[in-house]
C-alpha cells in the first residue's frame, strides 16, 4: 500500500461505545491539539447499547454512575432502557463533535508496533477493502466480549427442535412471542430482564436455570434524586447523586465480601417480600456461592418476581437432558414445552476486540501478559485498553482510565518520550476479572493477569482507584524511551 493511503493519527481509539466516546471526550479536553480517530466495526455508536435489542433491555446499574461524570443524566429513570442509554452516548458524541472522528464499518484485525519508528501500524477491514492506519498510541475501547457470537453451549438434540431458537445477542426484529410458550435458558441479568418483558404478551415464560443466582430488588426511579435534580443545577445534582450511588454500591459490595451471611439474609428478605412465597425462594433463589462471587442481578421494582406471582412466568431449577421437537426434556423427566427457546447463556468474552498484536514482529499472547493499572499490557508499548468494573458501573472505572491515558500522553509529550512500555517482574497470576461466573472462568486464559501489588493489582474499588490513579507516578514500572534514542527519528517525529 502506498504511504499516501495510510492515515496517521496521534491516537487511535478502537470502539465507539460508552468507553470510546468517553475516551475521545477526555482526549479532546486534555490534549486539544492531538489528532485522533475512533475505528468502529459497526455502523452505529453505542456498542453494547446498540447491539442488544432484546425485549426490556436496560441497565442493571443506576444511571448516575453509568453516565459520564461530565454529562449529567437527565433521563427519568435511574435504571434505564437500552434505547435511552444509546441515545445518551450518541448525543454526547454529537454535542462534543466526536462523531465526525468516527470511521464506521472499520473492523480492526491486526496491529504491529515498531520500536524503530515508535508507531503502531493498524490493519482494518472495511466494506471497501483493507485500510491501514498508523498511530503513536493505540487505545482499545473495544469492550470485553465477541461481537460476532454469543456463548452457545451444545445441547444434545437441538436440531430436533421445531420452534424458534434465539440468542439474545442477535434478537430477531420480527420475532412474535405474543401468545407463545417461551423457555429462557439462563439465570443471569439478561434472563431476569427478558422474562418480565416477554411475560406481558407471551402465554407463559419459564426460566430454566441450572443453579440459582442472587437477585436484588431496586427501585426503577428515585423520587429523592428527582427532587434534587429539580432544585440544583444539573452538573451539581449529577455529581452529588453519582457520589451517593457509588458510595452505596461500594458499601454494599464491601459488606457482601466481609459479611456474606448478613447480605444473604438481606437478599433473601427482599426476594421473600417481593414473591410472598418462602419455599419458592428457598428452591429457586438460594445460590450456593457467596454474594458478589458473581455479578448481582437487579430486579427493578420487583418486575421479575411480580411476573412469577401473577403466574405469567415460573422457574425450573434443573438440567437439560436434551432438546426435543416440542421443547426441553429435563433430567428430572419433566418436559418443558416451548414455541420459542431463548438461550440466555451469555457472552463469549474476548480481549482487545479480537485484534492480534505483535511487537517488532513477535506475536503477543495477551493471556501471558500482566495488566498494568488494569489498562496496559506488560511488554506492550504505547497501548492501553479500557475495562470497567464488574461490581459497579462500568463507567466509573472506564472514566478513570480515560483520564489516565491523556495524563500519560501529556507526560510523554512534555518529557520527549516516544515509547512507554510497562515492565513487570511477574507478580502474580490472578485473573483480571475476578468472578466465578461461567463466562468469566471459560475465557480467563485469554485475558491478561493481574499482579499482587500496585500498579499491577486491579482493585474493584472506585475510591481507592480514583485516589491511586490521580496521584500515580506515570513512570513507575514503566520503561520510557526518548524520541532522541529512536533508530528512525524521522518517522517518529
Ligand atoms: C446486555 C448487557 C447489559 C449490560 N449492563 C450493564 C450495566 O447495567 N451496567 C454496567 O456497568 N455495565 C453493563 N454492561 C457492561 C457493558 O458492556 C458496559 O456498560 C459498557 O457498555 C461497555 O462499553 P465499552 O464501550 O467499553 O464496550 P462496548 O459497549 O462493548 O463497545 C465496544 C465497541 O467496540 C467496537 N469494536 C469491538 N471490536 C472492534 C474491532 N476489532 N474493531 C473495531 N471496532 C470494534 C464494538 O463494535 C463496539 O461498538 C452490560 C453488558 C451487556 C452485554
Amino acid at each position: 500500500m502506498a504511504a499516501k493511503d495510510i492515515e496517521h493519527l496521534d491516537v487511535l481509539i478502537v470502539g465507539a461505545g460508552l468507553s470510546g466516546v468517553g475516551a475521545a471526550w477526555r482526549l479532546q479536553q486534555e490534549m486539544p491539539g492531538a489528532t485522533y480517530a475512533l475505528l468502529e466495526r459497526r455502523e452505529a455508536i453505542g456498542g453494547t447499547w446498540d447491539l442488544f435489542r432484546y425485549p426490556g433491555v436496560r441497565s442493571d446499574s443506576d444511571m448516575f454512575t453509568l453516565a459520564y461524570p461530565f454529562r449529567p443524566w437527565k433521563g427519568e429513570k435511574s435504571i434505564s432502557s437500552g434505547d435511552s442509554i444509546r441515545n445518551y452516548i450518541r448525543d454526547t458524541a454529537d454535542e462534543a463533535g466526536i462523531t465526525r472522528h468516527i470511521r464506521f464499518g472499520t473492523k480492526v484485525l491486526r496491529s504491529s508496533f515498531s520500536s524503530e519508528t515508535a508507531l503502531w501500524t493498524v490493519e482494518a477491514e472495511t466494506a471497501d477493502g483493507p485500510r491501514t492506519y498508523t498511530a503513536n498510541f493505540l487505545y482499545m475501547c473495544s469492550g470485553y466480549y465477541a461481537y460476532d457470537h454469543g456463548y452457545q453451549p451444545e445441547f444434545p438434540g437441538r436440531e430436533d427442535f421445531a420452534g424458534t431458537w434465539v440468542h439474545p445477542q442477535f434478537w430477531p426484529e420480527d420475532l412474535v412471542y405474543a401468545g407463545k410458550k417461551v423457555v429462557v435458558i439462563g439465570s443471569g441479568a439478561t434472563a431476569v430482564t427478558l422474562i418480565p418483558a416477554m411475560a406481558q404478551d407471551a402465554e407463559h415464560v419459564t426460566m430454566l436455570q441450572r443453579s440459582p443466582s442472587y437477585l436484588t430488588v431496586l427501585p426503577e426511579s428515585d423520587p429523592a434524586a428527582d427532587r434534587l435534580r429539580k432544585l440544583l443545577p444539573p452538573t451539581v445534582a449529577h455529581t452529588l447523586l453519582r457520589m451517593q450511588y457509588v458510595t452505596l454500591t461500594q458499601a454494599f459490595y464491601q459488606l457482601a465480601r466481609r459479611r456474606p451471611e448478613r447480605v444473604k439474609k438481606i437478599l433473601r428478605g427482599l426476594a421473600v417480600r417481593a414473591l410472598k412465597d418462602e419455599s419458592y425462594v428457598d428452591e429457586h433463589f438460594t445460590p450456593t456461592y457467596e454474594p458478589w462471587d458473581q455479578r448481582l442481578c437487579v430486579v427493578p421494582d420487583g418486575d421479575f418476581f411480580r411476573a412469577i406471582r401473577d403466574g405469567r412466568a415460573s422457574v425450573a431449577t434443573d438440567q437439560i437432558e436434551r432438546i426435543t421437537e416440542k421443547g426441553i426434556l429435563l433430567r428430572s423427566g419433566e418436559e418443558l414445552e416451548a414455541d420459542i427457546i431463548v438461550s440466555a447463556t451469555g457472552l463469549s468474552l474476548q480481549p482487545l476486540g479480537g485484534m492480534q498484536i505483535d511487537v517488532d514482529g513477535t506475536q503477543v499472547d495477551i493471556g501471558d501478559t500482566v495488566a498494568y493499572r488494569g489498562m496496559m499490557l506488560s511488554g506492550v508499548p504505547n497501548l492501553a485498553f479500557c475495562i470497567g468494573y464488574v461490581n459497579a458501573s462500568w463507567t466509573l472505572r472506564a472514566d478513570l482510565v480515560n483520564r489516565y491515558v491523556p495524563k500519560l500522553l501529556k507526560h510523554m509529550r512534555d518529557k520527549g518520550f516516544a515509547i512507554a512500555t510497562p515492565f513487570a517482574e511477574r507478580t502474580g497470576d490472578r485473573p483480571l476479572l475476578d468472578l466465578t461466573s461461567g463466562y468469566v472462568q471459560r475465557s480467563k486464559h485469554l485475558f491478561p493477569k493481574q499482579g499482587e501489588r500496585d500498579p499491577w493489582r486491579l482493585r474493584q474499588n472506585f475510591f481507592s482507584d480514583a485516589l491511586r490513579m490521580n496521584r500515580a507516578d506515570v513512570e513507575k514500572d514503566m520503561a520510557l524511551i526518548p524520541k532522541s534514542a529512536l533508530k528512525n527519528k524521522e518517522l517518529a517525529s
